[in-house]
This record gives structure tokens, sequence and C-alpha cells, in this order.
């Protein structure tokens, strides 16, 4: 009777609920088991284990709200990461092979494993990240949704057929997988970025090299430890860590196929250039500075709360965060009650429930963003809410920004021109909707925009005519969910394919087309066939 209780309870319990940390009776992953103990001295993760790094060169990975020493990240030998490509390569000539509905299997276990290890998972990446738990929740969410997506790949990787496309000739075509793939993450979502890539490409018989950010890296081997348990035979799943060196050996090494990036501009535009140069196909994910047009049509409650949700939620550290608010006409009125609730956003660690924001990830990331506030005020923008000397009470060492909020923000100051990646919001005020979608589409960043506004036509123009790949009406973070590809545009994506949905199956597979004939001809001819 006690036990059907725990069972009912545990199903019933949706992932984003208020789950205490009593609830947590077992602690399903090793690496998690360790992290509670103390540093975790991190390894690579090959054939299904953690093998130890030869290293000597280590990043120290700090908790971003206590400072406590959390990790250490390993930058990779040449020899550490030759075991994985070999791994990965070896692997392949099965995984290929095994019936796609085998392979579907295995994500259908990980969706249930995930489902019971989704609060340990969170909880992992509010000591790692530093973001609030119902934030980590949400991101642990986001990435089993793409799990669950890759159970119908057998759907998803038809080819097409034509019959007598000349006399007895027919043509067919077939996916095939492309053998190893790879992925280089970023930070701000350790957990779900990954996801994007892992078990998709696996899915449709790729095996996959894993090379997180080196500031959170364990989150990529519960990943491991989830597929393992899945079913998901050695070598299918690999992860190697390190920062530039193993970016560089992810681009040139021979039996790499592709690579999917997510992160900076900079590192993207690098990997793009260094890995198709070897003939990969590589699709980057880049920065963004993404726009809010608040129309004078709009609910000012809704757009508001939108404001402040997007702007500084994950302490503003999402590329589809919202980081510049456009308010049109008399819009500009509602900046004094924006204020005013900005003021009441609550910053602490993320554990404590009534968090709205925790820490940003590292030390640096702070040093940076607070020159950054400091170069708007003396470009002369008006800081209406500055953060910039909060300090946590009981976390005094964390790396804390409280929201800021600055106006009279111009198109070449500092704070517009770089992505700040921080819990800071700028604004501007124009005339009209005509003036809005000139100044954003003269940016050279893609990622997303929304509007608020309660007029259709409105509306409709906005989304015709802004040059961004992602839109939201009425939608501050418009996030295409996994069934839909992660579409950026011109400076915030580089490559043909988009990272999931549709897009993501034609970047994991290459199209092979069969035309066969079956009938005895022994004629000889030095022309296209041609129908008879
Ligand atoms: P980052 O570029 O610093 O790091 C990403 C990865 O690239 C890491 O694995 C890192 O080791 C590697 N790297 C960094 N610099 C490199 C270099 N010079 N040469 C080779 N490799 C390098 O990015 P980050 O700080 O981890 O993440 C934040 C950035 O990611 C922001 O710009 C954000 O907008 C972007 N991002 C974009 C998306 C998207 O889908 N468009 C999603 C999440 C984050």
């Amino acid at each position: 009777m006690q036990s059907l209780k725990l069972i009912q309870k545990k199903k019933t319990t949706p992932i984003n609920s208020q789950i205490s940390n009593q609830f947590i009776k077992k602690l399903f992953s090793d690496i998690l088991k360790e992290s509670k103990k103390g540093p975790v001295i991190v390894g690579n993760w090959i054939d299904n284990k953690i093998v130890p790094s030869n290293t000597t060169q280590w990043l120290e990975v700090y908790n971003p709200a206590t400072q406590e020493l959390h990790a250490k990240t390993p930058m990779s030998t040449q020899e550490d990461m030759k075991k994985a490509t070999a791994a990965a390569a070896k692997a392949f000539l099965k995984w290929r092979s095994t019936p796609i509905s085998q392979r579907a299997r295995v994500m259908f276990r990980a969706v249930n494993l995930l489902h019971e290890r989704e609060e340990e998972i969170a909880e992992l990446l509010v000591r790692e990240h530093g973001k609030t738990l119902p934030d980590a929740r949400g991101e642990v969410f986001r990435g089993l949704e793409v799990i669950e997506q890759a159970c119908g790949m057998s759907a998803q990787m038809f080819g097409e057929t034509l019959e007598n496309v000349s006399a007895y000739m027919d043509t067919y075509s077939y996916r095939q997988p492309l053998g190893v793939t790879s992925a280089v993450m970023p930070f701000n979502f350790p957990f779900m970025c990954p996801l994007w890539v892992a078990p998709l490409t696996i899915t449709a018989g790729n095996t996959f090299i894993l090379k997180p950010s080196e500031r959170c890296p364990l989150s990529a081997i519960a990943i491991g430890e989830l597929f393992r348990d899945a079913g998901l035979p050695d070598g299918v799943y690999n992860v190697i860590n390190g920062a530039h060196d193993a970016v560089n050996f992810v681009c040139d090494a021979p039996e790499i196929k592709s690579i999917s990036f997510v992160g900076s501009n900079p590192a993207g535009e690098h990997i793009f250039a260094r890995g198709t140069a070897t003939g990969k196909k590589v699709q980057c994910n880049m920065g963004a500075k993404n726009h809010l047009v608040v129309m004078p049509s709009a609910n000012k409650e809704a757009a508001l709360n939108a404001i402040i949700g997007s702007g500084y939620g994950a302490a503003g550290q999402r590329c589809m965060a919202i980081s510049t608010v456009i308010f049109v006409g008399e819009t500009k009125l509602w900046i004094p009650e924006l204020v005013e609730k900005i003021k009441k956003v609550v910053v602490n660690e993320g554990h404590d429930p009534k968090a709205d924001l925790g820490p940003v990830t590292t030390k640096q990331a702070k040093q940076r963003i607070l020159s950054l506030i400091q170069s708007a005020k003396q470009e002369g923008a008006n800081v209406l809410v500055d953060g910039s000397n909060l300090v946590v009470k009981g976390f005094e060492k964390g790396n804390f920004i409280g929201p800021t909020f600055i106006s009279n923000v111009s198109p070449q100051m500092k704070c517009y021109k770089e992505e700040i990646f921080g819990p800071v919001l700028l604004s501007m005020n124009m005339d009209s909707l005509d003036e809005a979608i000139e100044f954003m589409n003269a940016n050279p960043k893609g990622n997303g925009c929304s509007i608020f506004t309660q007029d259709g036509s409105q509306a409709r123009k906005f989304q015709y005519e802004v040059e961004t790949g992602q839109v939201g009406i009425n939608v501050p973070i418009p996030v295409p969910l996994a069934m839909f590809s992660f579409t950026g545009w011109k400076g915030s994506f580089r490559g043909d394919h988009h990272f999931y949905g549709r897009n993501g199956i034609d970047f994991f597979t290459e199209i092979k087309t069969i035309t066969s004939k079956w009938k005895e001809d022994h004629t000889l001819s030095f022309t296209f066939p041609t129908p008879k």
C-alpha cells in the first residue's frame, strides 16, 4: 500500500512542479553522487565509461553562487581524444545497421529514465551553472522533448521512390547516416544544447562525440550515463573535454563528418571555416541581439511582464533573451511602471524558491557585464536601475548582478553593439512600427524578436518584414519546440541546415539515390537513357 502511494505520487508529479529536495530518495547518477561529495575531477566519456585524462592542464570550475570548487575540467591530450574518435568510428560499423526501431527503443527508454532523473539533473545545473531550480527544470524538460522527437525517427528517415523513370528503370533514395558526428557546446544550456543534437544524430544511425563547455562539464557525463542505462551500445555517445585544442581536434579529425556548434560568434566563425575546410558538414548557432517592440495597442501588463521575464530570466544568459526593448509612441510613458516592477525582481542563489534569477556563471562574465554597464554610463545612456553593486546576503562571493535597465540607448553605444549576455535590458523610443522594423533589420544578428500588440495588421506586417529567423507575437522568447527547427538568421547562424526538426534530420543524413534496371539489355549506348 505504501509503495503504491509512492508510485502514484511519482507518476502524477509534473516536471515543473515544486518538488522539495527531500523528494530525491535515490541518486541515479554516479557523477552526481560524486559531485555531491566535493569537487569532481572530470574524465572523458568513452565506450560508456569515464576514462581519466592524461593531461597536466585543468580548468577549475566554481559554483557561481558560493565560489566553492565544483569540478576540474581536463584539457584533454591528443591521445585522450583519439581514443574517443577510435571508439566512435568502431561503434558506427555496427550501430548503422542496427534496425531503426531498435535504435529508437533506446530513446524511449531514455525518456522514461530522464523522468526519474530530472530532479537530480536540475539540481546539478543549479550548482554548476547558477540558474534557479525552476529554470533548470525547464532546461531538462526542453532536452527531454528532443529525445521524445527522436523516438519517432523511423517516420522521418523515409526516402523517395519513383517507378518507370525510363524503360524498365526505377529510382529510389535512402537516407543514410554520416558516420561519426560531433558537437561543440556552450555553457548556458549545458544539458539542453547537447540534446538538441545527440538524440537525433544517434537515432539516425550516427555515432557522436560531444565537446561540452569547459565551464559546465558534468551534464555531458550525466547524459552519457542516461544513454548507457537506456541500453545505448559502447562507443555511440562519447565526450571529450577541453577548450580550444579540443575544438581544433574536432575540426581536423578525419573520422568526424559533421560539427554542430552552439556558442559565440568568434568561436562559431572559426569552427565554420576550419571545419568546412576539411570537408565536414557544419551548422553554427551563434550570438544574438534580440529586440522586443511594444506597440500602443499592447496589453500593458502582459508586455511589461514579458519584458522582465525574458530580459532577466536565467540572468540574461539565453541566446533568445530579449536584450533591447523598443517603445513605440506613447508606450515610453510605461517606463516608470516598468522600472518599479524591475525593482521587485528577486536575485538569490538558485535553490531559494523566491529567486527570479541567480548569479552569472563566471567571475570573468560578471566583470565583462559590469564594464558594459559602465560604458553605457560613460556614453550618455540613462541607467534607471543599476544592479552593478548588488550583494546577496549569505552569498557575498557570488557572481550576482541585479537586473539593470538602461534607457536612451543609441545604436553606436558599445552596450548595443555587443551581446551583453547578462541581466541588462536596453531601451529605445521610436515613433512608428516602420521605424522599429527598419532599425532592427539593420542589426547584423537575426536570432529572434518579438512584438506586443493587439492589432492583427501590425502583427502581420511585423512577422512578414522582420529579418530574424524566429518571431514572437505576444510571446517574448519564441524558441521553437523540437518538432520545428531552431531557425536563426543572418549573423546568428552559419550553415545550410538548422538544428533539430526536419532540418536536423537533413543535417545528420546523406541521401543516396539509386537507379535500377531489371531487364536484360546488352546494347551499347553513348547517350542518356531516353523513355521508350
Ligand atoms: P563560447 O563561444 O565561448 O563557447 C562555446 C564553445 O566554443 C565552448 O565549447 C568553447 O570551448 C568553444 N570555444 C570558445 N572560444 C573558442 C575559440 N576561440 N576557438 C575554438 N573554440 C572556442 O560561448 P559561450 O560563452 O559558452 O556561450 C554563450 C554564447 O553562445 C552567446 O553568444 C550566446 O548567444 C550563444 N548561444 C547561442 C545559441 C543559439 O542557438 N543561437 C544558444 C545558446 C548560446
